[in-house]
């Protein structure tokens, strides 16, 4: 049991471009410096003749062993080899990434005079390895326990993928927790308030791009609204100007270098350098000695022409912003805080466009952007390992649900029980009647999605509860549960309350099943077909109501009649017209609005007459 163990747990955000890893203690966050003394630490191997390498030391020989030194695994992990984000980035890669049997990326590689094949968590463990071998050094005593970070939109197998290099690195995994939000209890631990604050993290990083809203009030942090791009960071930046420079190569020197893999990446650190340079300068100056066939390369960039390059790629990100606040509903004049993180947030123009969207908003730059992620890590790290203390106890994180959840009615609608973006742990329950007279089993359908009619959503599983004692329509009364735990799992459970017999499901990981572009198609669906799904509801709405009117009818002549009046021939003839109509009520589940309207004029015309002479005698 985690709790159990002496060594600190530690928080690690294992990063596209570098990882880095922190503990808490002494009652406060330290981030952990790797053997070379640095703070953050690169996550990429290379593979020797006679050993391997990671971390600070891969990267210094990547120029020189480029096609055996593997970076970017984060980019691989958990996806498909025809995935076409993984096809895209092949192009920009120097090592060679085939495919298995399976359609999964196996990275290839020449170690010990071998060919060999690894997967991109067995490269991520490679990683997490040496981050835990930091820590152990730091700490003197062997580290078990971890947190580890992922992008906001990395889908279930990604994280599921991320959580085995984990244990294949030997660490007991504690949690899989999302990067912004980590960065958010980072925040959280900086700025304690009492008062709500609507706080907006802008997440840019090497690889990926995350805009999270969150609400915090007295240490609690809730998720409003996420969103971002799996494939939008610094690296991108970098290949912008390092496609500028091959053409620059092409034009002066007549020589293309797009498929030298050596001369290619040591254009990419220098890309990288400079456009680090550009941060605080407004030019700089690219050498490179023998970069091919005897050229010795340089050249200068501006931070305009920098800027210029990547332009489109900056205006997403406001895009992004721009989502996120739509879809938590909110006006950027309600958020108190713009937090930076990431160490793409350095770059002046992300800056100023951030700003100018906020209308001239100071942006917080007071938690460090290459480490906030890993505090917060190492932060939920101790609260989950019981080695917290009163200062980071407060700090909890609660996750939102992406999409609607509910149960399935008789004739096709969906009835919403957890709506979208509720905060979780949640417990949300719904009393369901009995649908038709003695009904001794009720299938409750549990969906998932934003549309009235369940055939549009999407079907997560189901609850049979048998053994219902028979009882007219209505009759019996079922308690049906949807309860969200902290990790997001669902147990859905419907109780018959007269007698307590149970049936229950239980569906893993709600926030994270389904990828980014499966949430964002459906939300568009929702939008785009707002009219027509207006009609059903408009369809479903005369339904209940006519069924009602139809039982309630049935329910008023048998309390209101005496047992002599029963026998009278004109309430025989209601009777068998309200059980003829309950039957045409299910043979027509389906029917329009206009269809039950009509139904309805015809029953009231016959049994108006009937149940007003009834109340006058
Ligand atoms: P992260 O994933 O948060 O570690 O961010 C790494 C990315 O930040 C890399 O693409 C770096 O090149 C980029 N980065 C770090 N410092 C700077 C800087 N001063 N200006 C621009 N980009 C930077």
């Amino acid at each position: 049991m985690s709790g159990e163990s002496q060594a600190p747990a530690v928080g690690i955000d294992l990063g596209t471009t570098y990882s880095c890893v922190a503990v808490w203690r002494h009652n406060r966050v330290e981030i952990i410096p790797n053997d070379q003394g640095n703070r953050i630490t690169p996550s990429c191997v290379s593979f020797k003749e006679t050993e391997r390498l990671v971390g600070d030391s891969a990267m210094n020989v990547a120029a020189s062993n480029p096609v055996n030194t593997v970076f970017d695994a984060k980019r691989l992990i958990g996806r498909r080899f025809s995935d076409p984000l993984v096809q895209k980035d092949l192009m920009f890669w120097s090592f060679k990434v085939a495919s298995d049997q399976a359609d999964k990326p196996m990275i290839v590689i020449s170690y010990m005079d071998e060919e060999k094949q690894f997967a991109a968590e067995e490269i991520s463990s490679m990683i997490l390895t040496k981050m835990k071998e930091i820590a152990e050094a730091f700490l003197g005593c062997s580290v078990k326990d971890a947190v580890i970070t992922v992008p906001a939109y990395f889908s279930d197998s990604q994280r599921r993928a991320t959580k085995e290099a984990g244990t294949l690195s030997g660490f007991n995994v504690l949690r899989i927790i999302v990067e912004p939000t980590a960065a958010a209890i980072a925040y959280g631990l900086e700025k304690k308030s009492s008062d709500e604050r609507n706080v907006l993290i802008f997440d840019l990083g090497g690889g990926t791009f995350d805009v999270s809203l969150l609400t915090m009030s007295d240490g609690v942090i809730k998720a409003k609204s996420i969103t971002g791009d799996t494939h939008l960071g610094g690296e991108d930046f970098d290949n912008r100007m390092v496609n500028y420079f091959i053409e620059e190569l092409k034009r002066k020197h007549k020589k293309d270098i797009s498929n030298q893999s050596r001369a290619l990446r040591r254009l990419k650190t220098a890309c990288e350098r400079a456009k680090r340079n550009l941060s605080f300068m407004a030019h700089t100056t690219i050498e490179i000695d023998c970069l091919y066939n005897g050229i010795d390369f340089e050249s200068k960039i501006s931070r305009a022409k920098f800027e210029e390059l990547n332009m489109d790629l900056f205006e997403k990100c406001i895009a992004h912003v721009d989502k996120c606040l739509k879809d938590a509903k909110m006006d950027k004049a309600s958020i108190h805080d713009v937090v930076l993180v990431g160490g793409s947030t350095r770059i002046p123009k992300v800056q100023q466009l951030l700003q100018d969207y906020f209308n001239g908003k100071e942006l917080c730059k007071n938690i460090h952007p290459d480490e906030a992620v890993a505090s917060g890590a190492a932060i939920q790290a101790a609260n989950l390992s019981g080695q917290g203390n009163h200062k980071i106890e407060g700090l909890i994180l609660h996750d939102v649900t992406p999409l609607s959840l509910g149960i399935g009615l008789i004739a096709g609608e969906m009835s919403v029980v957890v709506p979208r973006n509720t905060t979780f742990p949640t417990k949300k329950q719904r009393i369901h009647f009995t649908s038709f007279d003695n009904q001794t089993i009720a299938e409750f359908d549990v969906y998932e999605g934003e549309r009235p009619r369940t055939r549009d959503n999407i079907q997560l599983g189901k609850v049979t509860l048998s053994g219902i004692p028979p009882a007219p329509w209505s009759g019996q009364k079922i308690d049906v549960c949807f309860d969200i735990d902290a990790n997001g799992i669902l147990n859905v459970s419907a109780v018959i309350q007269t007698t307590g017999k149970k049936s229950s499901l239980t569906i893993s990981n709600v926030d994270t099943m389904r990828p980014k572009d499966e949430i964002d198609r459906m939300l568009e669906d929702a939008e785009s077909c707002r009219s027509e799904d207006e009609r059903h509801e408009h369809r479903f709405a005369v339904r209940r109501s006519l069924v009602d009117y139809i039982y309630n009818t049935r329910d008023n002549i048998s309390t209101k009649r005496s047992a002599s009046h029963l026998l009278a021939p004109s309430t025989k003839k209601i009777r068998d017209e309200i059980n003829n109509a309950i039957q045409w009520m299910n043979a027509n589940r389906f029917a329009e609005a206009e269809v039950l309207v009509n139904k309805r004029k015809e029953l009231e015309s016959s049994w108006v007459p009937f149940i007003t002479k009834d109340s006058d005698t």
